[in-house]
Order: C-alpha cells, then structure tokens, then sequence
C-alpha cells in the first residue's frame, strides 16, 4: 500500500482549520514525513501517523515547514526513555542546501540534548536515494530560497505469472515458479525448458508520487512529474493574485492544474493553501477544475491512497 496522510495544508502561519506543512507517506508500512511545520507530532497522534518513521525530508527551511521538528524530536526522545520505540538507529534528516546549519541550530534549541542519533543529509538537486523497492529523485523548483522537490519512484516490478499456464506444462509448484518468475529459464525432469516469456508477462510499471514543495511552476516539477500516478503540488493562491504570487515563489491554483495536465498526471492534490482562503476553498477548486478535472484540495487529515495503475486486474505472483 502507498498513501499519503495531510498533517498540515496551510501556508505560512496555523489557522483554526489548517495546521502548517506536514505530509506523511506510508509505503508498505514504511513511514517518511516530508516537512514538518509547528504542531506536526500533535497531527501526527491526531491523525493516526506512527512515530515509528526514521526519516523527514525538508523541502526547504521557511518556518512554516520546519520549526516542528524542535518538539517532534524531544518528545521521540521521551518515548525513547520509556521504551515506547526503539530509536537505537536513529532519525536522518534529508534537505537542501543550509540543511546542515539550520538543522543543527534546530536540534540545540531547548537546552536538553536529543537523546537518539540524528543525521543530517543534505542533499543537491539531481541527487537520488536509492532503496530496495524505490528511489527518491530530488529535483529543482523556484522558491526565492534554496529549495527541492521529492519524488518517490517505485522499480518496474516483475511481470504477472501464469499459474494455471505453469500446471498445464506440468511445471511443479515451488522454486521452480519463483525462478522463472524472476526471470530465469528452467529445465524439467523431461528435458523440456521453460523460458520465461512463456508464462511471464511484461514488466509492471511501478508508482510515482511528485512533491513540489513551495514554487512557482517551473520545468523541474514538470519533468519530474510526467506521468505521475499522484502530484502534490503547492497552491498558496488563486489565479487573481498571480502577481502576488510570483512575487512570493508560490503558485495560484490554475497554474497548477495547468502543470499537472501538461504533465499526464493521473490525480491532483493541492496543498499550502493561503490563510485567506475558507476550509473548502470552493474557488481554487473551480479554477484548478477547469485545467484540469482530477484535481482535489487537500485538508487537514485528508488520506489519499495512490493505487497500482492496473490494480483490480488480478493475476498471480509466484514469489
Ligand atoms: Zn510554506
Ligand atoms: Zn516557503
């Protein structure tokens, strides 16, 4: 399962309805939060996220996507004390440029020292994290700051086996399957040998899910965005104050909508929703709906579950 949990969709300061920047991705029962505004770790208890996550990711460090990790931290150390969580690994904390200073700064705030390991990773545009089942890209958006964005690609994974196909060759389930599965050519007792074409279908492509972070619309999130099963992607205004936005690095509702169908997006999420807007704000909505209809505002405690692309096809895995 993939699915994204809204901790905060607001921009710049709290709001009765909106708290600050927090995002909580959980993929097969791995969590990393990206970004991490004041009152984060109470989002997180009222939304149901685990405190049991190693990693956050800044997209930048603006206030209203950072000063949560100071208390976040210091109440993962209590936790620690009583043996609620076990952080004998530690916690890396990944963003960009300045990363190192703020974040250090961040961890001496309230005198008592952070009880677990912390690392710190900064981390360049371009650069990718590569994972078993995953890669995280990091690419450039434009923010009057330094800034990245994140994008979470999952490998191909295998194509479907065959199982009734494998029985009616005569093919005994067990290993067997599981090696043709992953690719190789096996011979039977008969003589006979299977290649893996005969029962294995072409690859799968596996998820993408796009981050924007604070920006203007700009080709770097473009790019990263092609095809992508899911973009979040900020929206601090309504297309009115276009000026404003490009005078602050944010983006209106439209120009979003309008990057997310450039992009072949599947589905639209927008976030970082300026405090002058009401909860539901009917009028981003409208203006995004009309580049581009797949498109949703989040809300606070919103979860938003990012399907395979053929899910609901069915079909076997044989290991
Ligand atoms: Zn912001
Ligand atoms: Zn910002």
């Amino acid at each position: 399962m993939l699915k994204l949990t809204f901790l905060g969709t607001g921009a710049a300061c709290p709001t009765i309805d909106r708290n600050v920047t927090s995002l909580a991705l959980v993929r097969e029962g791995e969590t990393m939060l990206f970004d991490c505004g004041e009152g984060t770790q109470r989002q997180m208890m009222r939304y149901g996220v685990s405190f049991a996550f190693r990693e956050i990711f800044f997209t930048h460090f603006h206030s209203d996507h950072l000063l949560g990790v100071i208390g976040l931290l210091r109440t993962l150390g209590l936790l620690n004390v009583f043996g609620e969580t076990n952080r004998a690994d530690g916690l890396t904390l990944y963003g960009p440029k300045g990363a190192r200073r703020i974040l250090t700064h961040a961890l001496e705030v309230g005198i008592e020292k952070v009880k677990f390991p912390v690392e710190i990773v900064e981390l360049k545009v371009g650069d990718t994290l590569k994972r078993k089942e995953y890669d995280i890209l990091t690419f450039p958006t434009e923010h009057r700051a330094d800034t990245i964005g994140y994008a979470l690609v999952e490998h191909r994974r295998l194509g479907r086996f065959n199982p009734d196909r494998a029985r009616e060759l005569g093919i005994p389930e067990g290993p067997m399957w599981g090696r043709i599965h992953k690719g190789e050519s096996v011979s039977l007792p008969d003589g006979r040998t299977i290649a893996p074409a005969e029962l294995v279908g072409t690859p799968r492509a596996g998820r993408r899910v796009v981050l924007s972070g604070d920006t203007r619309p700009c080709d770097g999130i473009r790019h990263a965005a092609l095809n992508a099963d899911l973009l979040v992607h900020e929206a601090t205004f309504s297309h009115e104050d276009l000026e404003r936005a490009k005078e602050t690095g944010h983006s209106t509702a439209r120009e979003a909508a309008e990057l997310a169908h450039a992009a072949g997006v599947k589905r639209l999420v927008l976030t970082h929703i300026s405090p002058r807007y009401s909860r539901e704000a009917p009028e981003l909505l409208a203006e995004a709906r009309g580049a581009f209809a797949e498109t949703v505002i989040a809300r606070d405690g919103m979860e938003i579950e990012v399907p395979f692309a053929e899910a609901g096809a069915g079909g076997g895995e044989a290991g």
